[in-house]
């Protein structure tokens, strides 16, 4: 298992040197240490994903050339799928069957980048038609540049490949910073760029703590771009790092999702994918169907049938056969949910089910799966993100309520509704002002389709071609064909 910083090609020790702990929150034990960097280590990084790309072979290179390089990406992802699956769940603290989702799409992710290199190489450029047929003129994309990719720890492995598969396919060179809280599995992509022989400084991952880190990666002059997936407040100080030296930014923030049932949706169907939209990764889902509206008609028999099914939920160990519920990530997250549920209380919210810690399991920050009701809509629970499995449940009576209850938010990352009439269906999802809707389900994420949010929930869309389009730039080239010379100062 790599603990050091990669940076250049090699596996190096911090400047300054001084490591962080790793935490299994399943079992709050110390398991490894990484090399803690600062900002002498992201300057280093800076320079060799700077030297690389202006001096070095890889955006220089035929598309179809990286996309190699980026199948056996894949292929290493997918000869160490239980491996990296095990050490997720150790940092993360995730259900293994997750950790396993995680990593064979990150494998995935790899793949569709690697098609998206070989069709940029087939089609490098765009004619351009213009009216005045003295000039000629097209269209090239360009890889942007050096790219700052910040992450969270919510799918460790997951974020780093949506960033670092499309920036390398498109060409540009890459500095990585993990989050502090899960920063195993990031390294092993540099362990696979070792492998497959990259060019050093294309990749190159320094983990450290937000402020000692990603703080100065996002100040750094010699970054071109910054990539950030994470909470509202930290973007907003990304944006603002960013604006000084007019940096690309694209941001993947929070949400507070609407998840709209109307009351000829299934039962089950409507119970299960409630379920699934606040539990799944223990509601640490920036996407999380967090805010639940169901019509009145079946309000009363939705939430008793989701508060039995929530009680049935098997909490434990991610390691541990039939667990679906796994330790949150951190103490200090813990804490601020169980904080967050107190607040939730003395503004007046009912706890119908859960909203304590997981009796029975004296080590790891284990919570009960928790169903809020009576939630006021002025109130923290209602408004604010808790990343966590926490989920409020409120009647609706019309359409037009259901939709104006779940656009009132300054959030707009994901938005779902359940209903057998297909019209009504669509309407609401044209209605909702969310970059990401899901129809008669919540979640089921594909690398080919674009994500990301409106409003606070961040700026620009990754996965799909959009986020292969959000590593390069567009070069107009025009050439002057004229017969005549142009003839403005010279007669
Ligand atoms: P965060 O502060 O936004 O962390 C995300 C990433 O940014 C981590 O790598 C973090 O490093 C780094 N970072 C922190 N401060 C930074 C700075 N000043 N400059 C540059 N990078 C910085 O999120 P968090 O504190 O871990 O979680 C807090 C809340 O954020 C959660 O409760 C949740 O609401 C939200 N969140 C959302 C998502 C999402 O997918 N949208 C993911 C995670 C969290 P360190 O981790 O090393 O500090
Ligand atoms: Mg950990």
């Amino acid at each position: 298992m790599q603990t050091e910083l990669y940076i250049n090609g090699q596996w190096v020790a911090p400047v300054l040197g001084g490591t962080l702990p790793v935490i299994d929150p399943a079992t709050e034990q110390v398991f490894a240490h990484v090399a803690a960097g600062s900002a002498a280590d992201i300057d280093q990084a800076v320079h060799a994903a700077r030297a690389a790309f202006d001096h070095g072979p890889w955006p220089r290179m035929p598309g179809s050339e990286r996309a190699r390089y980026l199948r056996a990406f894949a292929q290493a992802v997918r000869d160490r799928q239980d491996r990296l699956a095990a050490l997720e769940v150790r940092d993360n603290g995730k259900p293994l069957p997750e950790a396993d989702w995680d990593i064979a799409d990150a494998a995935g992710c790899f793949d569709f980048y690697a098609n998206l290199a070989d069709e940029l190489a087939r089609t490098p450029e765009e004619p351009i038609e213009l009216p005045d047929t003295r000039f000629v003129s097209k269209a090239v994309r360009e890889p942007l540049g050096v790219v700052g990719a910040i992450i969270p720890w919510n799918f460790p492995f997951l974020m780093a490949v949506w960033k670092v598969a499309p920036a390398l396919a498109a060409g540009c060179t890459v500095v990585l910073k993990p989050s502090e809280l899960t920063p195993l599995s990031a390294l092993e992509l540099g362990a696979i760029a070792d492998e497959v022989g990259l060019p050093p400084g294309v990749l190159n991952i320094v983990n450290g703590t937000g402020p000692q880190t990603g703080q100065p990666l996002s100040e750094h002059a010699g970054v071109d771009k910054i990539a950030f997936t994470g909470s509202v407040p930290t973007g907003s100080r990304i944006m603002a790092a960013c604006a000084r030296d007019i940096k690309t930014v694209s941001l993947e923030l929070g949400g507070k999702s609407p998840f709209v049932i109307f009351d000829d949706a299934p039962l089950e169907d409507a119970v299960e994918w409630i379920l699934f939209g606040i539990f799944w990764n223990q509601g640490q889902v920036c996407s999380a169907t967090s805010r639940v509206l169901v019509q009145q008609g079946i309000y009363e028999r939705v939430l008793q049938r989701l508060c039995e099914e929530s009680r049935k939920i098997r909490i434990g160990n991610g390691m541990d056969k039939g667990v679906l519920l796994g330790p949150i990530v951190s103490r200090a997250q813990y804490d601020r949910i169980l904080h967050a549920i107190d607040r939730a209380r003395d503004d007046g919210a009912t706890v119908a089910s859960g909203g304590r810690a997981a009796p029975g399991l004296d080590k790891g920050y284990f919570l009960e799966p928790t169903v809020l009701t009576d939630v006021p809509l002025d109130s923290a629970a209602w408004t604010e993100e808790i990343f966590g499995p926490v989920v409020c449940l409120r009647p609706f009576t019309d359409e037009d309520e259901a939709i104006r209850l779940a656009n009132d938010s300054r959030f707009g990352l994901a938005a779902a509704v359940m209903s057998t009439d297909f019209e009504r269906a669509e309407r609401v999802a044209a209605a909702f002002r969310a970059g990401i809707v899901w129809i008669n389900c919540s979640q089921p994420t594909f690398t080919e389709a674009p994500w990301g949010g409106y409003r606070q929930s961040g700026i620009g869309r990754e996965l799909g071609r959009w986020g292969f389009d959000n590593y390069l730039e567009t070069k107009q080239i025009t050439r002057f064909v004229g017969q005549e010379p142009w003839g403005w100062y010279i007669a």
